[in-house]
């Protein structure tokens, strides 16, 4: 298939704002493409050359782009990166400036190439990259450079996201029935070319083979939350309870001599963590297995837990972060998800925590643990062991059902947090996406920016609907740098999942989570968040700019639903 195909599918599905048109787009291109291209296309629709975990970065970063594309249509540097300040979007400047010509590559070669490029690394490699990518851009017509430079960036911004990826499948062999099957297996593979191959050339029973397997992480279990001891002891009965670690959530796979670690947000850092990797070799006593637990830095002059923020430092390299850790870290294993080829998923918590116990070999100098816990089904006990935790400084407890199969990738009543000042009515936390922003006025004008417009998430539809403007919670100096990361990722226009009725002064595009605390939830119709036709939406009152949550994907955003239970619970209580 030519790349010119799924270029003029891009821009039709840039035409609609209508998701069932375009998971029907995609589910065509998926039925005309062939087995190898049916690998890349989910890629490539999300700016990437392969699974978040394994792809490699293009590193070509704005300057670079802007001398490709002035080199190619023969511009110069200035006009290249003035075009683009009007437009903002290299893909439409690319496409302006280039002569209509009668060129074209297929999906894969062009697959091939980008992955070369990216490849490239060491000394002088800028140079050959930039090269490559010239050489590339020379071989295309317009509209497929439009595109072929928005992949480059990472920034195709369709408004495609996995949801819409998952319905297209099912819609591409005839039977939406099938979704729920095809979505299981993304959330053992994390993997949608993977599941797209496999559906294409294996049908459904290959894909229902698809399960844990070593070197791929699991979208990870969530937890719901409840406001006290005795509303979890209610809704749960008889409960395991652990503490819950502020840490960095982590999976560590181990096939044979082999270790991988992998964030919440799909990353593989293993080369982060080395003394990790090493624990896995010699604390984990299985020849496979995949663990799920916490990664929490300590003090070594106190001993005494220290929070993520301190624990963690993000360094960004072109469109990637890596993380480094600045302290020693403990791992706290919660759970066991797969043991010597055999999935545990479906299995009782109880079952799981009696092999974890045996596979696990603790040592007093770590740095592998098994989370300590508790269980009970006495409302008083519970709470005995909540105020425990919050005495060493952790954030709350975690409670778990003990007959509860591993929920991955979904947040249910399996697991429960229970956080300090959840009981009360004010201060809880939310973790929101920042869609755009407002210049500000008086004081704030100096420094551009006076609130941010922020959003809950609705994964099920791939959209983000606004719940807040917060204009508290920083310094003067915090927001001028603040403004500095979000004016990187500014969109000349609404981003395309964003559902908003408020204009900000910048848009953004929805990258950056943050927590904010928040009083309480009202009522408001001004906002999106839960809004259903002429019926007010929901909004956080007074909420206050607690952290930027570094370790959360967009999609981990706190859910448009979450907040609609929140509020209704409240109301109840
Ligand atoms: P919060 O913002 O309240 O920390 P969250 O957004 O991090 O919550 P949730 O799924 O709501 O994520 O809460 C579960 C998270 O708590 C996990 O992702 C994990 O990182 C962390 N955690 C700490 N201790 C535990 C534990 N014992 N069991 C499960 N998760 C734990």
């Amino acid at each position: 298939m030519k790349l010119f195909e799924l270029a003029k599918t891009f821009e039709s599905i840039e035409a609609t704002r209508s998701r069932r048109q375009m998971s029907t787009l995609l589910a065509d291109l998926f039925r005309r493409a062939d087995p190898r291209e049916v690998k890349i296309i989910p890629y490539l629709i999300q700016g990437r050359l392969g699974p978040p975990y394994s792809a490699p970065d293009m590193g070509i970063d704005e300057r670079r782009l802007t001398e490709g594309i002035a080199r190619v249509t023969n511009r110069s540097l200035e006009e290249t990166w003035s075009l683009y300040k009007t437009l903002g979007d290299f893909g439409l400047v690319t496409e302006r400036l280039l002569p209509e010509r009668n060129k074209t590559l297929s999906i894969e070669q062009t697959y091939e190439k980008l992955v070369k490029m990216a490849q490239t690394s060491g000394p002088g490699s800028t140079e050959v990259k930039n090269k490559l990518l010239v050489e590339l851009l020379t071989q295309l017509n317009r509209l497929e450079a439009r595109y072929l430079v928005r992949i480059v960036q990472g920034k195709l911004r369709l408004g495609v996201g996995d949801a819409t990826i998952l319905d297209a499948l099912a819609e591409s062999v005839g039977n939406l029935d099938l979704r729920p099957k095809i979505e299981r297996a993304y959330t053992f593979s994390s993997d949608l070319g993977l599941v797209t191959y496999i559906l294409r050339t294996k049908g459904i029973e290959g894909v229902e083979k698809i399960g844990p397997t070593p070197g791929r992480p699991i979208l990870p279990a969530l937890a719901e939350r409840l406001p006290s001891s005795e509303e979890a002891i209610k809704k749960l009965g008889r409960l395991i309870a652990e503490p819950k670690y502020d840490g960095l959530r982590l999976q560590l796979h181990k096939d044979r001599d082999k270790v991988w670690l992998f964030t919440r947000r799909l990353e593989n850092i293993t080369q982060a963590l080395p003394s990790l990797q090493q624990g896995g070799e010699t604390q984990v006593l299985a020849m496979q297995a995949i663990l799920d637990g916490e990664v929490i830095g300590i003090d070594p002059k106190s001993g005494k837990f220290l929070p993520f923020q301190q624990t963690a430092r993000r360094r960004r390299k072109y469109q990637v972060e890596k993380i480094e850790l600045l302290y020693p870290t403990r791992y706290y294993i919660f759970d066991l998800l797969l043991l010597n080829g055999q999935d545990l998923t479906s299995k009782p918590f109880r079952e799981r925590l009696l092999l974890l116990k045996k596979v696990i070999k603790e040592a007093s100098n770590g740095p592998i643990f098994i989370t300590p816990r508790l269980e009970t089904e006495n409302p008083g006990e519970l709470e005995k062991f909540f105020v425990q935790m919050l005495e060493q400084g952790l954030e709350g407890v975690l409670v778990k059902r003990p007959d509860a199969p591993y929920h991955a990738g979904a947040r249910l009543f399996n697991w429960v947090k229970l956080k300090r000042g959840y009981g009360a009515k004010l201060a809880d936390t939310f973790d929101v996406v920042v869609v755009g922003y407002f210049k500000g006025r008086g004081k704030r004008a100096v420094l551009g920016i006076g609130s941010l417009l922020c959003a809950v998430c609705d994964p099920k539809n791939d959209r983000f609907r606004t719940v807040s403007r917060v204009g508290s919670g920083l310094t003067n100096e915090e927001w001028g740098q603040f403004r500095e990361r979000l004016d990187l990722i500014s969109v000349l226009q609404r981003p395309r999942q964003v559902d908003s009725l408020i204009e900000p002064d910048v848009w953004v595009d929805p990258r950056y989570v943050i927590e904010v605390i928040a009083s309480e939830i009202t009522r408001s119709p001004r906002h999106t968040c839960g809004k259903v036709g002429k019926e007010k939406g929901y909004s956080l009152r007074f909420p206050r700019f607690s952290r930027i949550r570094t370790d959360r994907r967009a999609e981990d955003a706190t859910t448009e639903k979450e907040v609609i239970d929140q509020y209704l619970n409240a109301h109840r209580r």
